[in-house]
């Protein structure tokens, strides 16, 4: 079923995974409206339909929630650190204003909810054109584009490989007990953008030289998981893929991808065969980018 989760949805259902939402910032800022409605009106049709079915609902959270934290590693007590009004907000505060929901139908009507932080990350299928750091590295890597570092490359992420994350995901919607609060999901080994960089480098054996372009705004400055929580409460879950085994195993997804036909032009089709405006489909076409971003944004919503 394609469905746009800003409309309410009349279903029968045991379980609902509430994973809508671009996460990329190239995306979730293309229409930051919509990102808002996704997060907030969605999740208020979800948990009233949840509420109605009497099934368990999943909310995929995340580590935006900390903002530009001050707190290293974020731990799931720490409440942030977000600017309300800048260019990360939509999602940003659409995610918190989405928890809020959570547990007040969880307090109010006592829908049985399970909240995931989810931290970056990775894998195979990402879109080429996703915008977020890894899926950017490599694809500029093995197109022999020059690698684009924002800042000084000094800023931290931590890398969750998307198999490991599934596989949290999953435990946690399954568990009879969960607790009172959020979980966070990913992986605690942390990385320096520029580590990230000249991994992809060494693991491409590309020789794309690295070039330095502007620090977004509110560029988060660290980002590393406490994951105690979620070990004690998902029978010792914690990721098992080291970032050289997933990044060799997304590299080899990437140069499938790369090597077979354009991917715009399967995109446009897909547009138009969900009887689209032909217009959105034109507009995309004029701006490559953008046909990626309205169709990532359409899908993942
Ligand atoms: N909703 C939905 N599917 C359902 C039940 C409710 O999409 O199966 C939507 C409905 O549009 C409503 C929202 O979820 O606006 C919140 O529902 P709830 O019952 O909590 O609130 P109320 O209808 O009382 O405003
Ligand atoms: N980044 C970068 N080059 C890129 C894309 C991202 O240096 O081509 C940086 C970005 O500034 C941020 C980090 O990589 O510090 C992670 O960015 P991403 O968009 O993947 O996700 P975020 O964690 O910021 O939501």
């Amino acid at each position: 079923m394609r469905h746009d989760v800003v409309n309410p949805l009349y279903v029968e259902v045991d379980r609902i995974f509430n994973l809508a939402c671009p996460a990329s910032p190239l995306h979730y800022q293309y229409d930051p409206v919509h990102t808002l409605k996704t997060s907030v009106m969605g999740a208020i049709n979800m948990l009233g339909l949840a509420k109605r079915a009497n099934a368990r609902i999943l909310q995929a959270s995340t580590s935006e929630v900390y903002g530009d934290p001050v707190e290293h590693p974020q731990a799931e007590t720490y409440w942030g650190n977000v600017n309300p009004i800048g260019l990360r907000s939509c999602y940003d505060e659409g995610k918190r204003c989405a928890e809020t929901l959570f547990f007040d139908y969880k307090r109010r009507e006592g829908v049985d909810i399970r909240v995931a932080r989810i931290f970056n990350t990775y894998g195979p299928c990402m879109h080429p054109a996703d915008g977020r750091v890894v899926s950017n590295f490599i694809v500029q890597a093995l197109r022999g584009e020059p690698i684009t570092v924002y800042g000084d490359g000094s800023q931290t992420r931590s890398f969750c490989y998307v198999d490991d994350l599934v596989e949290g995901l999953i435990r946690l919607m399954d568990s009879p007990e969960v607790g009172d609060g959020p979980v966070n999901l990913g992986n605690p080994t942390e990385f320096t953008v520029l580590e990230l960089a000249e991994t992809v480098l060494r693991l491409t054996g590309s020789r794309s030289p690295i070039v330095r372009k502007p620090l977004p705004s509110d560029d988060p400055r660290q980002r590393r998981p406490q994951i105690d929580r979620a070990r004690g409460l998902l029978g010792g879950w914690e990721p098992r893929t080291p970032l050289e085994e997933g990044l060799r195993a997304t590299i080899a997804y990437f140069r499938t991808v790369l090597g077979a036909p354009a991917p715009r032009a399967t995109l446009i089709h897909s547009i138009e065969r969900e009887a689209e405006p032909l217009t959105t489909a034109r507009h995309a076409v004029a701006n490559g980018t953008e046909t990626l971003r309205t169709v990532t944004a359409n899908r993942d919503a």
